[in-house]
């Protein structure tokens, strides 16, 4: 599933991208420039704005504020389901790679390394993942949305 988020939806797109769907969210862009790269990437388009969503063939309309609801709008829409947690880096949506503890031992807290052997590191921005207490909160929240796809 390709998505893209409009810039009012940057929440919903770093949980889209923990639940390994490949979510661009760019920076604050016209709607034309949303519309266009929708089509050009082959993106499902999820906006805020009614009009926009109206414009673009199968787009999906968000209307709450609050994120948990807006999963279970997105997935009220289109198949939605939790892909492979841990594979794309949260922040800039790239596929993120297994690291060996040795390579990122300074860029971790002493507690984390100490409890942790596996972890992974985006290749683009350099942010380091493991399955620690927020990955499992994450799992957790999703898991009570009950997602059926
Ligand atoms: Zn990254």
């Amino acid at each position: 599933m390709r998505i893209l988020c409009d810039h009012m939806l940057g929440s919903l797109a770093r949980w889209l991208r923990f639940m390994g769907h490949d979510t661009a969210y760019p920076e604050a862009m016209s709607d034309r420039g949303l519309v266009d790269k929708a089509r050009a990437e082959g993106r499902i388009l999820l906006t805020r704005d009614k009009q926009l969503a109206a414009r673009v063939p199968g787009a999906v309309r968000i209307r709450s504020v609050d994120l948990e609801e807006q999963i279970r709008e997105v997935a009220a829409a289109i198949p939605l389901r939790v892909l492979d947690p841990l594979s794309r880096c949260s922040v800039c949506n790239a596929r993120i790679e297994p690291a060996p503890p040795e390579t990122v031992r300074d860029l971790v807290p002493d507690g984390v390394r100490a409890r942790h052997t596996e972890f992974w590191r985006c290749p683009t921005c350099g942010r380091v993942y493991w399955q620690g207490s927020h990955w499992d909160k994450m799992i957790e929240r999703l898991n009570r949305l009950d997602l059926r796809a």
